[in-house]
């Protein structure tokens, strides 16, 4: 089977390696002439754990290209997968459906024989309906299929997603096309993971409304903290009590800064919209939204009340820019308003991320980037913690403390026991948990927990 891969982000990468993993013959296709400068030099643009070596052995055994020429590689497809960018519209809560028609078009110009088209894409329902009808008007001689084949894999931890998933999910609307996906995903269904078929609409909305849950999850959780703080209970201890009910699951119940990256917010904003058009308020989504730019509306004051009250002519060090740990997406990250925030304030911003520093660097102004985190609170008045980096799990709170000028760490990821934050001396302020400021009583250790966070 021959496949063309158009996009070679974050999902168009990660499948096209992986597809090609499996033994089939894969072309990835971008437009962007940077990024294919770098595959073809051996490099990634993106940062996933464990894809350099997949696509590194998958080009040397000639199983994986990547490529400009987007005709040629639809041409000699069997299957086309499309993964471009499914934005937020400048002018609207919807999807910007925009690079995919456009890709449909150019595919629609370009294809041979029997073609079964995949979106991988994020889309709205109905969406399928659209490029059948796009594509059988620019070629109403063409034999293809159009699918809906939505992606679940998270950043950071995409390829362990892409080869192991918890369910492979394909809308199809005839048996050609649903036999031609089943056979794509033989590799997966051989060892058991369940495939299951449904309509283009429905596995359209299946993959928002399970982003839309996991976010509105997040939102509860982070909603929960601050009701924590205010009773003087422990969101660790109250996440893990609810999460170790089976029905409610131990993951996507870890408090931070809100949900941000490149999926949650815009898919999140799309459901609600896409609702709205047929008439229905999703009131519960839209909730969940407020919910979350409050809370990064309030990083800002929470860091200002632990800094002393004012950000003037202060210092403010920042660990982590990427929206989550394990990636270098500042995709709708926390850092993108609370930066430009806390500059407006007064503060002047020192900043450290282990993979996140280039994007970051392209992000914002007037940031001074540093080697690490150490070397980041050097004379700062505060420390933050925005991503939780396993890097900053390790670190020792008493070197940080003697760097900086006010020992103070606000720590958005509950990242440290509050007795070893006590231990060592700095002034510690976490999420859902009493600042060490306020604390009364010895706390036990975090009693660790997995935790989904985005
Ligand atoms: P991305 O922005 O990282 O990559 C999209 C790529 O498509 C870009 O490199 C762009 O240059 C390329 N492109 C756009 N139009 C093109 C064209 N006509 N021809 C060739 N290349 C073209 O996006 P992403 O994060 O990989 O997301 C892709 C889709 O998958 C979105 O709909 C997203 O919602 C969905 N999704 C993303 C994730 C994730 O974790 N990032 C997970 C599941 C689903």
């Amino acid at each position: 089977m021959k496949i063309a891969v158009i996009g070679a982000g974050y999902v168009g990468l990660v499948s096209a390696a992986c597809f090609a993993d499996f033994g089939y013959e894969v072309v990835c296709v971008d437009r962007d002439a940077a990024k294919l400068a770098m595959l073809e030099a051996g490099k990634l643009p993106i940062y996933e754990q464990g894809l350099e070596p997949i696509v590194a052995g998958n080009r040397r055994a000639g199983r994986l290209s990547f490529s400009s020429h987007l005709s040629e590689a639809v041409a000699a497809a069997d299957v086309v997968l499309i993964a471009v960018g499914t934005p937020t519209r400048e002018d609207a809560d919807s999807a910007d459906l925009t690079q995919l028609l456009a890709a449909a078009g150019e595919i629609a110009r370009a294809m041979r024989g029997f073609t079964v088209i995949v979106t991988k894409s994020t889309v709205p329902p109905g969406t399928a309906a659209k490029l059948r009808e796009v594509i059988a008007q620019a070629r109403p001689d063409g034999d293809f299929e159009v699918t809906s084949n939505p992606e679940f894999m998270r950043e950071g931890s995409a390829v362990e997603d892409f080869i192991q998933p918890d369910r492979i999910v394909v809308g199809a609307s005839t048996e050609r096309a649903e036999r031609v996906l089943r056979q794509l995903y033989r590799p997966l269904t051989a060892r058991d993971v369940p495939l299951l078929v449904t309509s283009c609409e429905a596995a359209e909305v299946i993959k928002y409304a399970a982003n839309t849950f996991l976010a509105t999850r997040i939102a509860f959780v982070n909603q929960l903290a601050d009701l924590c703080e205010a009773v003087n209970a422990d969101i660790q201890d109250v996440a893990r009590g609810m999460g170790l009910d089976k029905r409610i699951g131990l993951q996507f119940l870890a408090p931070g800064p809100g949900f941000g990256g490149s999926c949650f917010p815009k898919d999140t904003r799309a459901l609600v919209h896409t609702a709205r058009q047929h008439g229905h308020a999703f009131s519960i989504v839209e909730a969940a939204i407020a919910a979350n730019e409050a809370r990064k509306d309030q990083l800002a004051d929470r860091i200002q009340q632990a800094a002393g009250g004012t950000l003037e002519g202060k210092k403010i060090a920042l660990l982590g820019v990427a929206f989550k740990a394990e990636t270098d997406d500042i995709r709708d990250s926390a850092a993108l308003s609370l930066i430009p925030e806390l500059q407006r304030r007064g503060a002047a911003i020192a900043a450290f991320d282990p993979v996140a520093m280039d994007n970051g660097r392209r992000a914002f102004d007037a940031v001074q980037w540093c080697a690490d985190a150490y070397s980041a609170v050097i004379g700062a008045d505060a420390a933050v913690i925005l991503t939780e980096w396993n890097v900053f799990r390790g670190l020792d709170l008493k070197r940080l403390a003697r760097g900086m000028r006010q020992p103070v760490l606000v720590d958005f990821r509950n990242l440290f026991p509050l007795a070893d934050a006590r231990a060592s001396g700095i002034a510690y302020h976490s999420v859902g948990r009493q600042s060490i400021a306020a604390a009364a009583r010895q706390d036990a250790d975090i009693i660790p927990f997995k935790s989904g966070t985005a």
